[in-house]
């Protein structure tokens, strides 16, 4: 079966050949007019009247298609007895006739795709339509006529013979229409199916596409995120190798040795410098420690200015974070002369009477950039350890000092008396021991009361410590109001002026209380060995001997032990 669709398409392939066929009979006749007869004018006029119809069936087919089929089979049938009947109106004119039977057949045969012609029953309607506006004329002229009864039969066995051959043809034109149809139908298949899977390839194109670029962006966030991992696995390892190393050591200076080596190499830096600045009691205390690799070392006599107190105590002051890099068009101070390209300098505070001041440098430059974070974390473990270290020392500092007088204690001189001895045993040293003690001391409390007497007790710890310092001595608190300082090195001659010194200070100073002025003495007993005690065991009592022997000679005297001074 046909559909409407492929009917159209043979009924204006022939649309179009007769339209061709129309126009050059009308040429040709128009050649005869200019170049032969003009008899025949008349068939002229003829093809002309075939042209127009032809013309007419040519619009009807191709612009005014959506028009009802019936309507287009009653004007094609028109046509048809148009044309039969002037066929046989110009039976006498042989051209005419033959050129009205060829368009009669060309529109019939035209006609026949108004039918669907593989449908049997349309294809016997196809042929009735086509076959009958001939037959009917022809019967109309014979009548007409008179022709005689056979005749009539002879045309009707010719019109029956004819009908059939029309039929046979009509059923070769199904097969090749059909087979045509299949074809084009089986290719605009093959077409339809490579189409879509084409579109679908297409579409599958595009998903991968999406697909990829999703898969990229994922691998791109994946790299990023496995960026940080890294990064934060290296940090983390920068933070064990350093807590490590603050565990290894309590002393504030093997201690910042440990860190500022751990921190250079797990950091893989070329300048390691870490800066304390302690206050504890009013003794300031400047401690550091700076590393270097063979990469730096050129710079190290440039880095070591950065050294010092000031330079730690300008920066600490000023409490800012510090990011250097060197740029070309940069001068910059802390770098000059050095082969370090980036620095970073941090101030810290490590507790209330303790600041730190960290200087990381590389020779890379903008070896900083974006680690704030990391650097905060471990500054803050570094200052934690540091903090540390500094009550441990402070802990230490109040075993072995006296808390009154800040100067040792009694305790602290035991554990380290025999270890002086042996030094001077060793070193075939001579060494003094000079003991003093406050005169009447036990009034002074009942007179001022104790805390009184407390202030006197520190005044006297701070003027021994001086003189200790001053004439490199070892000041003790060695009891309630008395005092201890050990020489080493010193001859009896020598130690006698320094207490001579000593003793005309304390003697003179004047306190005051209650706009009263009040004076103190002490007694003050000296021992040497060898000089004046050859028994080192035996030191320590000579001085405390010599020291009674002024009390008992009426005290706020100097005394230098003898063997018979207790006669
Ligand atoms: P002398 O001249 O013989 O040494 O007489 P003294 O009064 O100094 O003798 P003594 O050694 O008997 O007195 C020492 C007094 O020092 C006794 C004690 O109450 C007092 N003392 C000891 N330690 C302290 C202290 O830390 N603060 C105060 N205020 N008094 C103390
Ligand atoms: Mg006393
Ligand atoms: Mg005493």
């Amino acid at each position: 079966m046909l559909s409407r669709k492929d009917l159209l398409l043979f009924e204006r392939k022939f649309s179009d050949i007769n339209i061709i066929a129309t126009s050059m009979i009308l040429i040709y006749y128009l050649l005869f007019i200019m170049f032969g007869n003009l008899y025949l004018v008349d068939e002229i006029y003829t093809a002309a009247g075939f042209v127009a119809v032809v013309l007419v069936d040519f619009i009807f087919v191709h612009f005014l298609n959506s028009y009802n089929d019936n309507l287009k089979k009653v004007l094609k049938y028109i046509m048809l007895l148009l044309l039969g009947w002037t066929a046989l109106l110009t039976g006498s004119m042989l051209y005419s006739t033959i050129i009205a039977m060829s368009f009669y057949f060309s529109v019939s045969f035209q006609s026949l795709f108004l039918f669907d012609i593989t449908e049997p029953y349309s294809r016997i309607w196809a042929v009735v339509f086509t076959c009958s506006p001939v037959s009917l004329i022809f019967f109309i002229g014979m009548i007409c006529n008179n022709q005689s009864n056979f005749m009539i039969f002879i045309i009707v066995i010719t019109l029956c013979a004819v009908s059939a051959v029309v039929y046979n043809i009509t059923c070769r034109l199904s097969e090749f229409a059909l087979m045509f149809f299949n074809k084009i139908n089986s290719l605009n298949g093959i077409a339809a199916v490579s189409k879509e899977e084409s579109d679908s390839i297409k579409i599958q194109k595009n998903k991968l596409e999406q697909i990829n670029e999703q898969l990229s962006i994922e691998r791109f966030k994946f790299k990023q995120a496995n960026e940080i991992i890294l990064k934060n696995n290296e940090e983390i390892k920068i933070q064990n190798t350093i807590v490590n190393a603050a565990a290894k050591a309590l002393d504030l200076k093997k201690l910042l040795e440990y860190l500022t080596e751990a921190t250079m190499v797990s950091m893989k830096l070329d300048f390691v410098s870490f800066l304390i600045l302690t206050d504890e009691e009013g003794e300031e205390r400047f401690e550091y420690s700076s590393r270097y690799t063979k990469a730096s070392s050129v710079a190290k006599s440039n880095l070591e200015r950065m050294e010092t107190r000031s330079f730690a105590e300008a920066y600490v002051k000023n409490g800012a974070i510090v990011e250097i890099s060197r740029d070309a068009n940069q001068n910059i101070d802390e770098l000059s002369g050095t082969n370090i390209n980036s620095m970073n300098i941090t101030p810290a505070v490590i507790n209330e009477n303790s600041m730190g001041l960290y200087m990381l440098g590389s020779i890379n430059e903008n070896a900083f950039l974006n680690n704030e974070a990391f650097l905060k974390s471990l500054f803050n473990h570094i200052s934690l350890a540091i903090n540390n270290a500094i009550l441990y020392s402070r802990m230490r500092t109040m075993a072995v000092k006296d808390g009154l007088t800040g100067i040792y204690n009694r305790r602290y001189f035991n554990s380290i008396y025999q270890s002086i001895i042996q030094r001077c045993i060793r070193n075939q040293s001579p060494l003094t021991i000079i003991l003093f003690d406050i005169d009447k001391f036990k009034g002074i409390n009942d007179t001022y009361g104790h805390i009184f007497g407390d202030e006197v007790i520190r005044y006297c710890g701070q003027t021994a410590l001086r003189y200790g310092r001053k004439y490199n001595g070892l000041p003790v608190r060695y009891g309630g109001e008395e005092f201890i300082i050990v020489f080493p090195k010193k001859s009896t001659a020598e130690t006698e002026s320094i207490m001579q010194e000593l003793h005309t200070e304390i003697k003179t100073h004047v306190f005051h209380m209650e706009e009263k002025n009040i004076g103190i003495n002490i007694s003050i007993g000296i021992a040497s060995y060898p000089e004046n005690c050859r028994n080192t065991e035996e030191l320590l009592n000579a001085a405390d001997n010599a020291m009674y022997a002024s009390k008992k000679n009426g005290r706020g005297r100097i005394t230098i032990y003898n063997k018979d001074i207790m006669a």
